[in-house]
């Protein structure tokens, strides 16, 4: 429920949901061209400080629709936050979409074209006019200086509502919600609950065989609210708790995130942001160990998100694209007799590509991939999606059969994850022995 905020400024009320809606700017998101990030950051950052998002809108750089949008979203929400249209160009005119769905003026702020003139200082050549567009703002608007870029965002008071308009570059948005926007909330809604939100990122394979497992916890949860969400090689467990204050509702969250671990065990690879890639290489690091890998369907997708992260060189020595038989023979010493008798997507290759791997760079951990990525070259015996996964490390050699479903996109990202999984594994069973006797 939403508690009816009438005074003309928003002052430190009480209230158990402030709901607000984000409305993002520009013709190329509402074409299509570009794909809207804004939005779901917005939504999930104040979601972290229990703000909840009721609705998010799309509208091309349009004075009409612009305000149209405002005023819509005003009439059943607390606020709105506005992204993109903010710069100097002819297109931005979220400027003037602001006002007139708040009846302002638009007013030049001399000390605001000072600053951009500042802001563009160290350029030698002048200033076109239209930079000084980015100086007017709604009639009664607090300006947020922006940091990086020129585009200053707004908070605008009106009738009791929120409008925040802010520039559509993420990193110029990101910056001000963080430095700004959050603290502006705050300040003038204080939540009556605390929120707490965890992530618990998981490799079960399906959304319903992880629900299985932990059916009876999230019946028994009291004030945790549980989503499962699934991503291509991943399952996350997003759980949201709440309660009276911060310290309760970390009490709470960090209870229950327990309670999942304690159950599902390794499945469990990481938390909120954490990555696969991120965790195998913590893994490898603090195990000094290296890995190479061989890969066929993933065509370097592997060694791409190993060397995502920074300071893989630590680890990770090399990878070998192999496509052809040939290839696999040629520089991964993969013998014909595998190729011929096996195929090329079979335990025998994916163990011989790994092998071949470790011993070419000298590796303590060799993995090789190959499956059908499709959409064609699938048969009744090997249908697309077929993915073997072989590991070696010089003494023992592992493999992992698959069948993934999905287009081709989704079938290597999961082989790829899946080849890390079982480099995870491998090390938390050989390594660690204290995480390595949960599984
Ligand atoms: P600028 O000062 O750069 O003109 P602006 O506020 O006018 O800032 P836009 O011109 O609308 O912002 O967009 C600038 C860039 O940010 C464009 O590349 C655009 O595609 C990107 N962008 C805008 N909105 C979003 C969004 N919702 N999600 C992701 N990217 C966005
Ligand atoms: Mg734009």
């Amino acid at each position: 429920m939403t508690e009816k905020i009438n005074s003309t400024e928003v002052t430190s009320q009480e209230v158990n949901i402030m709901q607000y809606h984000i409305i993002t700017v520009g013709s190329e998101l509402t074409l299509g061209l570009a794909i809207n990030t804004n939005a779901p950051f917005i939504a999930k950052r104040l979601g972290q400080e229990g703000y909840s998002c009721t609705c998010q809108i799309s509208v091309p750089d349009n004075i009409p629709l612009i305000s149209k949008a405002i005023r819509d979203s005003l009439s059943v929400s607390d606020g709105v936050i506005i992204t993109g249209g903010l710069g100097p160009t002819a297109d931005d005119v979220t400027r003037e979409g602001i006002c007139e769905a708040s009846g302002r003026k638009l007013v030049y702020q001399p000390w605001l074209a000072e600053i951009i003139k500042e802001r563009y200082g160290q350029r030698s050549t002048p200033l076109p006019d239209i930079t000084f567009r980015q100086a007017y703002l709604p009639e009664g608007a607090k300006a947020i200086i922006p940091t990086i870029g020129s585009a200053p965002g707004t908070i605008l008071e009106s009738d009791g509502k929120f409008i925040i308009s802010l520039p559509g570059v993420p990193r110029e948005m990101t910056e001000m919600i963080e430095k700004e926007v959050v603290p502006w909330l705050k300040s003038k809604y204080r939540m009556s609950e605390a929120f707490k939100v965890r992530v618990l990122r998981t490799t079960a394979r399906t959304e319903a065989s992880l629900q299985e497992q932990i059916d009876d916890i999230m019946k028994s949860l009291d004030n945790v609210s549980v989503g499962i969400l699934a991503y291509p090689g991943e399952i996350q467990l997003q759980l949201l708790a709440k309660g009276p204050s911060e310290e309760i509702a970390l009490e709470i969250i960090k209870d229950a995130e327990k309670r999942f671990v304690e159950r599902l065990g390794n499945i469990v690879f990481g938390f909120d942001d954490q990555t696969l890639e991120e965790v195998v290489g913590m893994l490898l690091r603090k195990n000094n160990l290296s890995i190479a890998v061989a890969e066929s369907c993933t065509g370097g997708l592997t060694a791409k998100k190993i060397t995502d992260i920074p300071g893989s060189s630590d680890y990770f020595l090399g990878g070998i694209v192999t496509y052809s038989d040939d290839a696999k023979r040629a520089l991964l010493n993969v013998s014909r007799q595998t190729l011929q008798r096996h195929g090329a997507v079979s335990a025998a290759t994916a163990l011989a590509m790994a092998y071949g791997v470790r011993e070419k760079f000298g590796s303590e951990i060799g993995l090789g991939i190959t499956g059908i990525a499709g959409p064609t070259g699938g048969s009744p015996e090997k249908p697309v999606g077929l993915v073997y996964i072989g590991l070696s490390d010089g003494t023992t050699s592992y493999t992992n059969r698959y069948v993934f479903f999905g287009s081709r996109e989704i079938i290597r990202l999961k082989s790829s994850s899946a080849a890390l999984d079982m480099a995870r594994y491998f090390i938390l069973e050989n390594f660690e022995q204290d995480r390595g006797d949960a599984s």
